[in-house]
């Protein structure tokens, strides 16, 4: 059989632990036999990343930005215990946070759903994508613990001088203040960012905030959305037959549990964080969280949404079989490949991709599954596999296909 072409090389970026060794058998099994694969190939394994001074990370960053697609496995982001584990001479920073910086991209998660697999909320058929501000607000805050009586202000100083000042709250007892921000410049991406993904995967888009209390913060959320809206997407989306719409949260939120799935749920950074949580829990697993970084430009970048998986990769070191799933990362490998496939204009490799996850499914449906899943399908039989044996059960399928 002749192996599909590749045009463009897709940047890939190599990982730690269990996902490094999951990434090897998903190469050896389900991609090198089919695909004449062409890659740039980053190592992106802490080892690596320490030795080059974390340099490497930067050049998968612009990689990425020169060819347009990279696909990624789960890596290390280094704390205290890490530092003593691997003998680093720094903390680096999270990869993940370095590329997003880089790409100045919006993260957006959907779940992988198969039918035996129901979520809890019942109505849901179709996977909701959450679609995360991963900028600002809470996660760059400056807090303070009021210890007495006092005046607690807001206060701007432009370039031009002073020219805000407000008070707080004046405090007659000790209590909390916190400080937040963002930046048009930002918000003006993530906006694009949002509705780039909606057309790209012909889906309406929903952005939820709470600007009836946050009369200025919130409301330039709301107004920079409805703006990039009307200045660059409406027609587009118009010619799709896509919808936009702002709904304040506590109705999106009703909404959403009552919806059947199928829409992107775009969030400002904390409201994302707490509802991604959400939404993946109630569909099921976080081994079958996809997650794509999209730039307002139109970059990529595919991974799953799961970490590194430690506690199997220690197993895995003292020789015990792990039943680690690898959907995910196939899925991020399937999305790339496809994505790659569009640009290039290269048919064969979108039919692969479509295929491999075909075959994926298949096997799923089939009851061959991972430990993780088995508790969650109702009324089959099903046959939980080590990892291998189930890569290998997705090869038999796709092989038939
Ligand atoms: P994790 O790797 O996602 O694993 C947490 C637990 O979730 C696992 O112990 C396992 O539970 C379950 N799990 C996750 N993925 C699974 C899969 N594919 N198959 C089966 N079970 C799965 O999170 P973590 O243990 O908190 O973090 C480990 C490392 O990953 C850390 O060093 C962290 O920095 C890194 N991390 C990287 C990324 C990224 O690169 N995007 C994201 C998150 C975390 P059981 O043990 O109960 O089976
Ligand atoms: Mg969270």
């Amino acid at each position: 059989m002749e192996k599909i072409k590749m045009t463009t090389p897709l940047v890939e970026m190599d990982g730690d632990e269990m996902t490094r060794i999951i990434w090897k058998m998903i190469k050896d099994e389900l991609l090198l036999p089919f695909v004449d694969l062409k890659t740039e190939y980053y190592d992106l394994g802490l080892p690596k990343r320490d030795e080059t001074n974390d340099e490497i990370t930067k050049a998968a960053g612009e990689a990425i930005k020169k060819y347009g697609v990279g696909v990624k496995c789960a890596t290390i982001t280094p704390n205290a215990q890490r530092m003593e584990e691997y003998h680093l001479h720094k903390m680096w920073k999270s990869p993940n946070g370095t590329i997003r910086a880089i790409l100045d991209g919006t993260v957006f998660r959907a779940p992988i759903i198969i039918d035996d697999i129901k979520p809890v909320v019942k109505n849901w058929e179709k996977p909701i994508t959450i679609a995360r501000h991963a900028y600002g607000d809470l996660y760059k805050g400056t807090e303070y613990r009021v210890p007495e009586k006092g005046k607690a202000e807001l206060v701007f100083t432009g370039e031009s001088g002073e020219t805000f000042r407000e008070t707080v709250y004046d405090f007659e007892c000790p209590g909390i203040l916190q400080g937040i921000y963002n930046k048009d410049t930002s918000i003006t991406s993530f906006a694009r960012a949002c509705f780039q993904y909606a057309l790209d995967t012909k889906q309406d888009l929903w952005f939820s905030a709470k600007d009836t209390i946050s009369k200025k913060y919130d409301m330039r959320f709301r107004d920079v959305f409805q703006s990039v809206y009307e200045n660059e997407f409406k027609e587009a989306f118009d010619k799709l037959g896509l919808t936009y719409f702002y709904t304040l949260i506590d109705d999106a939120v009703a909404r959403v549990i009552r919806s059947k799935g199928g829409f992107i749920w775009a969030l400002k950074n904390y409201d994302g964080d707490v509802m991604s949580d959400m939404v993946s829990t109630a569909f099921g697993s976080l081994a079958m969280m996809t997650s794509v970084l999209c730039s307002p430009d139109g970059k990529f970048e595919y991974e799953a949404a799961h970490g590194t998986v430690t506690r199997h990769y220690y197993r895995y070191l003292k020789g015990e079989e792990t039943s680690t799933n690898p959907m995910a990362t196939i899925y991020a490998w399937s999305g790339a490949l496809r994505k790659r496939g569009e640009m290039d204009g290269l048919n064969d490799l979108v039919d692969f991709a479509n295929r491999l996850e075909a075959a994926c499914i298949k096997t799923l449906n089939d009851g061959i599954m991972t430990k993780d899943l088995v508790g969650l399908v109702e009324g089959k039989p099903v046959q939980a596999v080590n990892t291998i044996d189930f890569i290998r059960a997705i090869r038999k399928n796709l092989e038939s296909a």
